[in-house]
């Protein structure tokens, strides 16, 4: 049973923007705002500070260093191998996401710098059904740490996700073990991997490696947490506090180590992997 294909494989153009619409709203202040302006200011609106939603191709260009990315992900996308359906099969899904983000997978690896030091990252993207890990997306994962093993980098990655790919059923939840053994390999390696929650990380990727950073940064406003509100009030029978999976509450309980503005998150990795390099 092939849980891979390699047919369909295509690289990230991030020059390509998949978005051409010169205007749009802001769903929080309804001012009509000009894209480009809003692009320029790290996806925030301009006029009241409230945070856009950031593709994959936004979130990479917004941390690097300008022309910095090549993308390494493995050539892989995914198979189907449940023969999962429901309200359509789950090839035509993938199909749609790949031509809705012009991405081939919910992740992308890429070979960058970050403040001139080199390092490997993972991002993914939450248009892609859901940022769902997959065997895919495992496997990328696991690829990205074994090439910062190979090249003596840290590693990053930036999740965006629902949690586990459940069109995939048992092999999406085997790569919450898989991603978190290669982790093991990094650690043994003496090799750092920061973590960063966006908006949201939730499910088995906030149960598995997004958890497992030598530092987590949350990006101000990220929901953090395993099941949604709903269900784990409807089990316990018991409210729950109002800032329950946001950033703010992560961060009192010790989940993470700290909570960034999305403009200031490129220059504390910075900061974090200059610290890490220097002690190297
Ligand atoms: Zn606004």
């Amino acid at each position: 049973m092939a849980i891979f294909k390699d047919r369909h494989y295509f690289r990230v153009n991030l020059e390509k923007k998949t978005d051409e619409s010169l205007w749009m709203k802001c769903k929080s202040c309804g001012e009509l705002v000009f894209k480009r302006r809003v692009r320029e200011n790290n996806n925030i609106c301009p006029h009241c500070g409230e945070y856009f939603f950031l593709t994959a191709q936004e979130r990479i260009e917004s941390l690097i260093d300008k022309g910095s990315f090549t993308d390494i992900s493995k050539p892989i996308v995914a198979s189907d191998p449940l023969s999962f359906q429901d309200t359509k099969p789950y090839p035509q899904r993938i199909e749609e996401a790949q031509e809705k983000t012009a991405l081939a997978s919910a992740i992308i690896i890429g070979s960058v710098t970050i403040v001139g030091i080199p390092v490997v990252m993972g991002v993914m993207d939450f248009r892609f059904i859901g940022g769902s890990m997959g065997a895919v997306m495992g496997e990328q994962i696991c690829h990205g740490m074994e090439e910062a093993i190979r090249c003596r980098q840290s590693f990053i990655l930036v999740s965006s996700s629902g949690g586990a790919r459940i069109q995939e059923g048992l092999f999406a939840l085997l790569q919450m073990a898989k991603t978190a053994a290669v982790r093991g390999r990094l650690a043994e390696e003496h090799l750092p991997f920061i973590s960063i929650m966006t908006y949201p990380t939730t499910g088995g990727v906030q149960a598995s490696i997004a958890s497992l950073g030598d530092i987590i940064i949350a990006e101000k406003g990220a929901m953090i947490g395993f099941a949604g509100r709903r269900v784990i009030q409807n089990t316990i029978a018991e409210e729950l506090p109002s800032n329950y999976q946001t950033d703010a509450f992560a961060l009192e309980h010790g989940l993470i180590d700290r909570v960034v503005n999305r403009e200031d998150l490129r220059e504390e990795l910075g900061k974090v992997l200059g610290f890490f390099v220097g002690a190297q």
